[in-house]
């Protein structure tokens, strides 16, 4: 019998862990001991430990079964938080001396945590969780922001405006690494001519370090101390200087730790500096020039590409290069011709302003899109940098993105695949074979837990309305938001970045197709948005007004809606409770878009236009193709195609397969198809099955070891 001070001593130790937030029989029993203030705590556990009053949560925590489960949890975590855990790779053993380091501007690990924007966050974060289940080594390296990403508030005309406030940083689970002398160790990087001293942070993500460099500290003049408060936030001047914090600052903290990289992996070009850091160290402790330690750096470092779109790729003034990495090109011996063209196509152009993306490329052997198709337009877009060489031999490949489906599987699920897919499918989710069973799942079964998750995101998308700010419907000929949302009606989702291309309004063109769709008396379908747009991006937000406008519009019955300030939370909501999830963006702009594999383990059908992974995903059967993959020159014919292809598929495909029942009163054609989607797609579109490409096309390869040719043995 352990009393009930030590249960909460477990307690704080789980919260000290993101390792709690993808095990739900963790984070259940926060939710048992107060479901309410979890929820009003944003599911940070730490903020909820500290929410009680003393006393209380001792009381609370001794009660019925919660004290066996909270001593079960903390002996699991313990078990597998060991080094050498019954997971660990006998494959990845090289790396155990010599580790990856994951560089990243942002980090997706839970909604409490907030150093995220998008998809780019959520899938480092997937890919340091993997890593950690799999016992490959890796240390992630980000930057602290305290201010975060910024919170989205809607008025009632749903123009969305950014607030930012200050996280607190006491609840968050990470704490600064301190010297022998119990001081904040400090990281010291020059930027435009003077020093800039960083403190670091660590989080632990299961087995899995994740080290954020934060300049807020007195150490710095007030200027200064603003350049990693807020993600993405400030112009272009405080853009470079972040990422100089990042690259420069991430390798010298890692020297400054002991930690010894055998492989630098750059998630997206933010971090490319960090190879030059590199090249100048190598340069000065071993005595080679930068012929050497170019091709040295290049060979141990890994870069992925992660938009097609050429707004995305970061591109700077030369002066403003000259500005912020003066003294680096001076450690490199290099001429500005020299130094400048690292990050052009065409040396000789002195108008080419410096690119990330280009850099990364020279700096790294092995470069790689986020899926197929990803792979083949980046083979051309860059084809410039060899042009010596045919399209299809350029040396950038793919290895598509995959989730890390603990964090997103509805708990209901997840208790269904254990039933029939045996309890260990979790471990053995890459091999198509742990699938197979998915067919044999009784159909009822399936869908009553469909119908349950449903009901949940109903509940919840009642009560943020509820509680959101924005337009109420109160006036006169309104209607309150959500007010026809209804349990039987066909529920689409869609959620996402407001970027441009992504079409947020496509199925909307037509808005008396549209209209007729939503009231059809017979097949109605429903709709519930979600999404940011970039503070300076005035199209994003006007694509919010429109639809936010739509929501209190009689003549769509309150079956639009709008969730404001979307983030981890609501898209696991979403994604386990919808019925389709929607997704068109203008081909081939979507990298891989990964949102549509959360929602393919949860039960949800994806309809998207071919493009990233759903362009290789697609078989025919398991979830629908908006069109054929066509791609115009003219974007405004593009956007009128694909919009009549959006309405055939819902009208002709989706709407009545959704609305047929079979003799049973059932809807099997739909239930095949969900079941069909799971197993075609569930071994390859996850986080396991992606960190197992990267180790052994990349990260193996680039430490010099071969990958065993065994499939993944465990120690
Ligand atoms: C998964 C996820 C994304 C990525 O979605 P895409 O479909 O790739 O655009 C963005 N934001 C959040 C909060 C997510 O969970």
């Amino acid at each position: 019998m352990s009393d009930s001070f030590e249960l909460v001593g477990h307690l704080k130790n789980l919260s000290a862990n993101l390792w709690w937030s993808w095990h739900p029989e963790t984070w259940e029993i926060f939710e048992t001991l107060d479901a309410e203030r979890w929820a009003r705590l944003h599911h940070n556990p730490i903020a909820f430990i500290e929410s009680f009053e003393p006393g209380e949560l001792e009381v609370r925590a001794g009660r019925g079964a919660l004290a066996s489960r909270i001593q079960q949890a903390a002996r699991r975590q313990a078990d597998e938080l060991r080094q050498r855990g019954p997971s660990t790779l006998l494959e990845a053993a090289p790396l155990h001396r010599r580790p990856v380091a994951y560089f990243c501007a942002e980090f997706g690990l839970h909604e409490s945590l907030p150093i995220y924007s998008g998809g780019l966050g959520v899938l480092a974060g997937d890919h340091l969780k993997a890593a950690s289940d799999l016992g490959v080594p890796i240390v992630g390296l980000g930057l602290f922001y305290a201010e975060g990403y910024f919170q989205q508030a809607l008025d009632e005309e749903g123009r969305q405006s950014e607030l930012y406030g200050r996280t607190r940083v006491d609840t968050l689970p990470i704490r600064k690494l301190l010297d022998a002398d119990g001081q904040p160790r400090v990281v010291q990087v020059e930027v435009a001519g003077r020093p800039i001293r960083l403190h670091i942070w660590e989080a632990h993500v299961g087995r899995t370090r994740l080290l954020l460099l934060d300049c807020d500290i007195d150490l710095n003049s007030p200027d200064d101390r603003r350049l990693t408060t807020q993600l993405y936030g400030g112009d272009q001047r405080t853009r470079i200087r972040q990422e100089v914090l990042l690259g420069v600052g991430g390798v010298r903290a890692l020297a400054m730790l002991g930690i010894r990289p055998g492989v630098y992996h750059l998630n997206e070009g933010h971090s490319a500096f960090a190879t030059l850091e590199l090249c100048a160290r190598r340069m000065a402790e071993e005595g080679i020039d930068w012929e050497e330690a170019h091709e040295r750096v290049a060979r141990q470092t890994v870069f992925t590409t992660h938009t097609p779109v050429p707004a995305g790729h970061d591109r700077f003034a030369p002066e403003m290069i000259d500005e912020a990495l003066g003294d680096l090109r001076e450690r490199l011996q290099l001429d500005l011709r020299a130094f400048h063209g690292l990050g052009r196509l065409d040396l000789d152009d002195p108008n080419e302003p410096f690119c990330m993306t280009v850099l990364a490329m020279k700096m790294s052997q092995f470069t790689n899109g986020v899926s197929n198709l990803h792979g083949h337009v980046s083979r051309q877009m860059w084809q410039n940098l060899w042009p010596e060489r045919p399209t299809h031999q350029v040396p950038i490949g793919h290895i598509t993105n995959g989730i890390h489906v603990a964090s997103f599987l509805a708990p209901q699920m997840r208790a269904l695949f254990d039933r029939h897919l045996g309890p260990h499918w979790h471990t053995r989710m890459e091999r198509p074979e742990t699938w197979q069973e998915i067919a044999a799942m009784d159909d009822g079964e399936l869908w009553e837990t469909h119908q349950i998750l449903k009901a949940k995101l109903l509940d919840f998308v009642q009560a943020r309305l509820a509680s959101q700010p924005g337009p109420r419907g109160d006036g006169p000929g309104q209607v309150r938001p959500g007010s026809g949302l209804d349990q039987d009606v066909l529920t689409i989702g869609f959620a996402r970045r407001f970027a441009t291309y992504k079409r947020a309004d496509l199925i909307l063109s037509d808005l008396e197709r549209f209209k007729a769709m939503i009231h059809s008396s017979e097949r109605p379908l429903q709709i519930i948005y979600a999404g940011k747009a970039h503070p300076a991006d005035r199209f994003g937000k006007a694509l919010i007004e429109k639809i936010v406008g739509l929501t209190t519009d009689p003549t769509l019955g309150g079956r639009v809606v709008f969730l404001a300030d979307y983030d981890m939370n609501i898209a696991r909501h979403l994604v386990q409770g919808v019925d389709l999830w929607l997704n068109n963006p203008r081909r081939p702009q979507e990298a891989c878009g990964t949102s549509g594999q959360k929602a393919v383990f949860n039960g949800a059908l994806n309809c998207s236009i071919l493009d990233g992974w759903w362009a290789e995903g697609f078989d025919g059967e398991n979830g629908f193709a908006i069109g054929q993959g066509a791609e115009l020159l003219n974007p405004e014919e593009q956007d009128a195609l694909d919009a009549k292809e959006l309405y055939r598929v819902l009208e002709d495909d989706v709407l009545p397969l959704y609305y047929e029942l079979d003799h049973r009163g059932l809807r099997a054609g739909w239930i095949a198809r969900m079941k069909w989607a799971m197993l075609s797609l569930g071994w390859r579109y996850n986080a396991r099955r992606m960190v197992l490409d990267y180790l052994r096309l990349a990260y193996l390869p680039a430490l010099g070891a071969t990958s065993a040719t065994a499939p993944y043995r465990s120690l």
